[in-house]
């Protein structure tokens, strides 16, 4: 018989001992330890499961197992206890996941980077929230899964990490140290993943989702958590919006090609490829909250690709993708000819573009291949900067104006010079005139880029 084929009546007959013996000498009997992990549950009466599970070999097998020949864990002991009936419950709770920690995390930020107390109604509150999240299996939850005192607990260990606290952190892991830096990168954004979160599991959106069904390790480490993760691949692999968008790409005459790198399936793969792309919702996930897709908010996108803009954080966009292909295809080419052609598609700044005037006022240019229908002459404008901070220039004659990058590194800093002339002078009906805050450039541009106020 192989191991783990347990009965019931072997499991009980090793009970009766347990109890015969007393839990001590039962140990050191067949020389087990005490169960760290499980703890098989019986007549209201808990037991180290590994031990019981290992000396219930005796009556099926003819020996009790020894303690290095299997595991304790959820795959051996713990899973043969459940097979042959019986109840086993989880000595520790699982890990805290980054979507709780984000949760805890948003809590401490409103409260001034300080803990809360264990009888706050915050805390309240949010461990209810962390119960009803469907990220860790019930199987390896404890009754003490996210009460009270643990809620608080993970609030002061949150708070210790912060870069300001004056003492000795008290606990808490890496994740909690990266959750914590992410929110003080992007504030606003991180609020809004908390909130989004919030919002899916008290309407119950996100707790139907399938966490298990396919998912990409990657996943897991999302900023955003797992819970928007899977939603967002939900509507991306939403088959009737798919369909919808292919069409109406053939409609107006595009061709099913990759916006990033231009791989075209059926081109490649024949009649198996025909009709395939992937769709990818190109809103971000902390914005893209409940409402319904819209055609315009994806792009396709071929499997590569796709999986490329997902792996991390901030995802760029397909057009920010295609630059970083194509400069490398353009860099790996000897082809003296088809270097000088790859880089010419390169000199394409990517949207939004910043533009500012003689005197500093500030346009924003969505997409910049509208320039031309938008920018009369050349000189309209003095200086600009495209979605990576840029800068680019005006070219052609009035009625044909094009954008062109005219460097490739970013000018951060004169860039921000001219967004904080723009707010201080000229932003006067503006509700705050203070510029965004993003301490990262492209994020800073899409953020001065939402903000803007037309005068
Ligand atoms: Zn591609
Ligand atoms: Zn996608």
């Amino acid at each position: 018989m192989p191991k783990g084929a347990i009965t019931k009546v072997a499991v009980l007959k090793a009970i009766a001992e347990y109890d015969a013996l007393g839990r001590s000498e039962f140990l050191a009997k067949y020389r087990f330890n005490e169960a760290r992990s499980y703890l098989l549950m019986h007549k209201g009466r808990e037991y180290d499961s590994k031990a019981i599970a290992g000396v219930a070999h005796k009556w099926d097998h003819g020996r009790a197992l020894l303690p290095e020949e299997f595991s304790g864990g959820k795959d051996h002991a713990a899973a043969w206890l459940k097979r042959a009936g019986f109840e086993v419950k989880a000595v520790k709770n699982p890990d805290w996941a980054r979507d709780e920690i984000i949760l805890a995390c948003d809590l401490v930020m409103a409260n001034g980077w300080r803990g809360l107390a264990v009888n706050d109604p915050r805390v309240n509150e949010l461990s209810g929230l962390l119960q009803l999240m469907p990220i860790h299996a019930e199987a390896d939850r404890n009754e003490k899964f996210r009460n009270l005192n643990g809620v608080a607990r993970k609030t002061f260990d949150i708070s210790t990490r912060h870069p300001d606290y004056q003492g000795k952190p008290t606990n808490g892991g890496a994740l909690d140290i990266q959750v914590l830096h992410e929110f003080l990168a992007r504030p606003a954004e991180m609020t809004e993943v908390a909130q989004l979160i919030r919002q899916g599991i008290n309407v119950g959106d996100l707790q139907a989702l399938p966490l298990d069904d396919g998912e990409d390790p990657d996943d897991y480490s999302a900023p955003e958590g797992r819970l928007l993760m899977s939603r967002h691949k939900r509507r991306e692999r939403n088959k009737g919006l798919r369909k919808k968008k292919i069409a109406a790409v053939l409609k107006q005459g595009g061709t099913l090609t990759c916006e990033a790198c231009g791989f075209h399936f059926e081109r490649v793969y024949g009649d198996r490829g025909s009709g395939y792309i992937e769709c990818h919702h190109v809103v971000p996930l902390h914005q893209a909250g409940e409402g319904r897709t819209k055609l315009s908010d994806l792009a396709l996108i071929c499997a590569n690709c796709h999986r490329m803009i997902h792996r991390r954080a901030p995802w760029p966009t397909p057009g920010e993708l295609r630059i970083t292909v194509e400069f490398r295809r353009a860099s790996s080419l000897n082809d003296p000819d088809s270097i000088t052609q790859q880089q010419s598609s390169i000199t394409l700044p990517a949207d939004p573009v910043l533009l500012f005037d003689e005197d500093g006022r500030m346009f924003i240019l969505h997409d910049s291949a509208l320039a031309e229908d938008l920018i009369e002459s050349e000189d309209e404008f003095r200086e600009g900067y495209d979605g990576y901070g840029r800068p680019v220039r005006a070219q052609g004659d009035p009625g044909h104006v094009t954008l062109e990058l005219v460097a490739t590194e970013a000018q951060d800093s004169e860039l921000r010079a001219h967004v904080q002339l723009y707010y201080s002078v000229f932003a006067t009906r503006h509700p705050t005139r203070i510029p965004p805050q993003e301490t990262d450039l492209a994020a800073f541009i899409r953020a001065v880029a939402e903000d803007w106020v037309e005068e």
